[in-house]
């Protein structure tokens, strides 16, 4: 197959009017589907039923003896903290169980480290503007809309395949107005990969000018496989701590996409001294956590076998979405040199990026034919692509069948943009 730089003018204006008709055909079928945002499916949620009837009216009693109905326990019953230690790395006395959303804790810690400051800082970091956060990219529109609403600058910072590029995040870190990263280090949002060992330790080991600089270490995909290679993932926490930058990182992750993506349990793990910072600023805030959640997590989660074998019936229903997406992509796009895609072992989505100075077009031509995807943008901060290249692809929401004619139509817009514009 020529790749579209090789057609004759005539092969090229024969491609488009060819793709044209396709297009005209595939606006007529009326299709309406949803690829936006990566949100589990109904059957997904399914898995978690049982659940709801946890923990019973009379499953009530904590190990620690008190009363899961009651207020208190700021920091989570041990039980549930003990249940995601190994998920999060860390002893259970570093960790926090909040309520569900590890969005809203992000939130929180951002907005306690403007007002308050945090370990290691002279002053509230509002007291510090203007101040900057690293942003790799293609990364998480929900990160990048908190910083903007906080008035917080952002630094784009390429991904490498193995997360961020060092060479630009430890240039950027001489910088004292620089406070922290975004991380989603496991099957990054939306470009799929993993932090290599390297790139973790070196995290870890630079010297920041901030002396109370914060990786924002976002795992929210870290028990989310879709195959059965598992890149390792280096321990955040103890490589900071092992470098002497044990206040340097904070690990978010939640249940979301594990039980119930409005009904779970966020999860924030940290040094010492960041937990007690953290719940001296959230104790104000509440008096204590949803405890009969976590009760029911713990009932119906068990341990991390039981994590494992819930994450793997989600893959059994998910892996085949993105498989189909692979699949129609291919068939389409394969051998034009038009488009690369991510091939995702775990996580959400799936980064496909097209030709560049098209996405925006792409994402047109999808919404015009019935296929709603996320923004060209989005990816980045303030919405602003700069090669307008990159489109991130959820594939989970929608059914099997879906998933395919979206992907089927999104694979011809492609190509129709890229041949349109040259
Ligand atoms: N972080 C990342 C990287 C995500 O992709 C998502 C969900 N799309 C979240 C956080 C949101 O997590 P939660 O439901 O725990 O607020």
């Amino acid at each position: 197959m020529p790749s579209l730089s090789n057609l004759s003018p005539e092969q090229l204006a024969d491609l488009r009017s060819t793709l044209r008709d396709e297009y005209a055909a595939l606006k007529a079928r009326g299709l309406k589907l949803d690829m936006t945002r990566g949100k589990p499916a109904s059957d997904q949620l399914d898995l978690a039923a049982e659940m709801l009837a946890l923990p019973g009216n009379r499953d009530t009693t904590a190990e620690d003896g008190t009363d899961a109905r009651n207020y208190g326990n700021l920091q989570g019953l041990p039980e549930t903290r003990a249940l995601f230690a190994p998920v999060l790395g860390a002893p259970p006395d570093q960790i926090v169980v909040a309520n569900n959303s590890s969005l809203a804790l992000m939130h929180d810690v951002l907005v306690y480290a403007l007002l308050k400051g945090v370990p290691g800082g002279e002053r509230p970091w509002s007291k510090q503007e203007p101040i900057t956060i690293l942003c790799p990219v293609p990364g998480y529109d929900r990160h990048f809309a908190l910083c903007e609403g906080f008035g917080i600058r952002m630094i784009p910072v390429p991904m490498t395949g193995e997360g961020p590029d060092m060479a630009v995040v430890e240039e950027a870190v001489a910088d004292p107005s620089v406070k922290g990263i975004w991380c989603v280090p496991q099957y990054s949002n939306p470009s799929g990969e993993t932090y290599s060992d390297e790139t973790v330790r070196r995290l870890a080991a630079m010297t920041t000018a901030a002396p109370d600089f914060r990786i924002l270490w976002d795992n929210a995909y870290v028990v989310h496989h879709l195959a059965d290679a598992r890149p390792a993932l280096l321990n955040i926490l103890e490589t900071c701590a092992g470098a002497g930058h044990a206040d340097r990182p904070i690990v978010f992750a939640s249940t979301s996409k594990v039980t119930l993506a409005g009904a779970g349990l966020a999860l924030l793990a940290a040094s010492p001294a960041n937990v007690k910072w953290y719940l001296a600023q959230s104790g104000r805030r509440s008096i204590g956590p949803d405890k009969l959640n976590q009760l029911r997590h713990v009932r119906f989660l068990r341990d991390a076998a039981g994590i494992d074998a819930h994450m793997e019936r989600h893959r059994a229903l998910i892996a085949p979405k993105f498989a189909a997406v692979e699949e129609a992509f291919a068939a389409r796009l394969d051998g034009w040199d038009v488009a690369r895609w991510s091939r995702p072992l775990g996580g959400y989505f799936i980064t496909l990026d097209v030709t560049d100075g098209t996405a925006a077009q792409v994402v047109r031509l999808a919404g015009e034919a019935g296929i709603a995807l996320t923004p060209a943008g989005a990816t980045h901060p303030y919405g602003q692509d700069p090669h307008d290249r990159t489109l991130r692809i959820a594939p989970t929401f929608p059914s099997l069948d879906a998933v395919r004619k979206a992907a089927e139509a999104v694979a011809l817009c492609t190509l129709l943009a890229a041949a349109e514009a040259r």
